[in-house]
């Protein structure tokens, strides 16, 4: 389960809209409209990322926005000349480094000390850039185009090579940060870097500044999927929360079964083994739950309590795979780390290790289907609770009807 949203995270929104907006690029003609439209993309793409990085408080994501902007103007601004020239040349190395070092550090407030600083280097760096132009001009533009490989691969491209160097560096940063955290962010991250390439290898010009728009595009809907997210899904299980199950309740059909779940005796984990086991032991009860068969769904309702929904089935017909997950769940040996156990086993330690004490976990089920079209869900909900009573005051551990 996990997998499948570390890769959708990595895949969604890029892959949507990146491609989309090469192809829209190779229509030819474009249809009038599009292309009446097409100029004022970039000003739409940046203000909604600013309103949602605003509303959001994603400070990381205001000043990745603003990197893209200063380097849209600034290719808009001096697309030729000797001025051009530099500047091409500075955007395209310090646009992927800074996209490298937001994602980096770590997410503040911007009217704070630590964002005057951020959003002071980053503004810092246009001025270094014309400051270079009046007083070192042929150094840096030598530097900027320097040739590490004096091949005739590496000759002739639109990137100069220190730039090349910087978006591999860019992209390995990014990609090693997703496999680290691997949010909707994080994954948008390497593809708006991907967007400034083809950007700065468009050369300056209407075509970079549709391709940094795009970037700016793709972090808009990465913004707006983590919203949807922190709405929808339970951020330590990653099942679907108590909204989604509402959702769900709601537009199911009158056939439908409820099982609700509840871990026992999970007071005591807390007590005596602490929070942060408590919260593997959701974890784990959670991911046996998510492998529900037959058409059901998982969701955690709120503390240590579960929901599995089936849809188009009856309660009879559900009993078994709530059965099986109940066992599932109480045959998962859940070993605890002792307190007086290293982490990495020492060097040359002759002395056997303790065993490894196992914790036992059980879960109580109560079933329940809706009777009759109109009943509400809350209603179904009550009952499976009312079941799932049953089950607790008949021994626990049981699948109750
Ligand atoms: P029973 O078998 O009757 O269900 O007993 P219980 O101890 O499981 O029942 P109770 O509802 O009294 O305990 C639920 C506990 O779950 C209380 C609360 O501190 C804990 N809890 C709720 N949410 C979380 C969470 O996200 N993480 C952790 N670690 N504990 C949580
Ligand atoms: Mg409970
Ligand atoms: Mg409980």
């Amino acid at each position: 389960m996990k997998n499948k949203r570390v890769l959708y995270h990595l895949l969604i929104p890029g892959l949507l809209v990146l491609p989309a907006a090469v192809a829209l690029r190779l229509w030819q003609p474009l249809p009038v409209p599009v292309q009446d439209l097409l100029p004022y993309f970039p000003a739409f793409a940046f203000a909604l990322g600013l309103f949602l990085g605003w509303r959001f408080h994603r400070s990381r994501l205001v000043m990745t926005l603003l990197v893209l902007f200063l380097a849209e103007r600034a290719l808009v601004f001096f697309p030729s000349g000797e001025y051009g020239r530099l500047v091409f040349a500075a955007v395209a190395l310090l646009l992927p480094l800074n996209l490298a070092w937001i994602s980096l550090v770590r997410e503040r407030e911007l009217v704070s000390p630590a964002g005057f600083v951020r959003l002071g280097l980053i503004l810092l760096q246009p001025v270094a850039v014309d400051l270079a132009f009046r007083y070192r001009y042929i150094e840096v533009l030598s530097w900027l185009n320097h040739e590490f490989i004096p091949l005739p691969l590496f000759q002739g491209g639109a990137l100069p090579q220190p730039a090349l160097v910087a978006f591999v560096l860019g992209l390995v940063v990014l990609l090693i940060r997703f496999q680290r955290h691997p949010t909707v962010l994080a994954g948008a991250q390497p593809w708006v870097l991907g967007s400034a390439a083809i950007a700065l290898w468009a050369g300056p010009g209407e075509l970079s500044s549709y391709y940094l728009a795009t970037g700016a595009l793709v972090l808009d809907i990465a913004m707006i999927e983590s919203s949807h997210f922190m709405a929808f899904r339970d951020e330590l299980t990653g099942l679907a929360g108590r909204r989604a199950l509402d959702d769900y309740l709601a537009r199911a059909g009158s056939r439908v079964t409820v099982g609700m779940v509840d871990v026992d005796f999970f007071k005591k984990v807390n007590d005596t083994h602490g929070h942060d086991v408590g919260d593997q032991v959701l974890k784990m009860v959670a991911s046996r739950l998510a492998s529900v068969g037959g058409g059901g769904r998982a969701f955690r309702y709120g503390g240590e309590e579960f929901s599995v929904v089936f849809t188009g089935r009856g309660a009879e017909e559900c009993l078994e795979e709530l059965e099986r997950l109940r066992e599932s769940v109480a045959q998962a040996s859940f070993v605890l780390r002792g307190p007086d156990r290293p982490r990495k086993k020492p060097k040359g330690a002759a002395k056997k290790p303790a065993a490894p004490k196992a914790l036992s976990v059980t879960v109580s089920i109560g079933v329940a289907e809706r009777s009759g079209k109109k009943q509400p869900a809350d209603q179904v909900i009550k009952a499976a609770d009312q079941a799932l009573y049953r089950a607790k005051r008949g021994g626990r551990n049981q699948v109750c009807c």
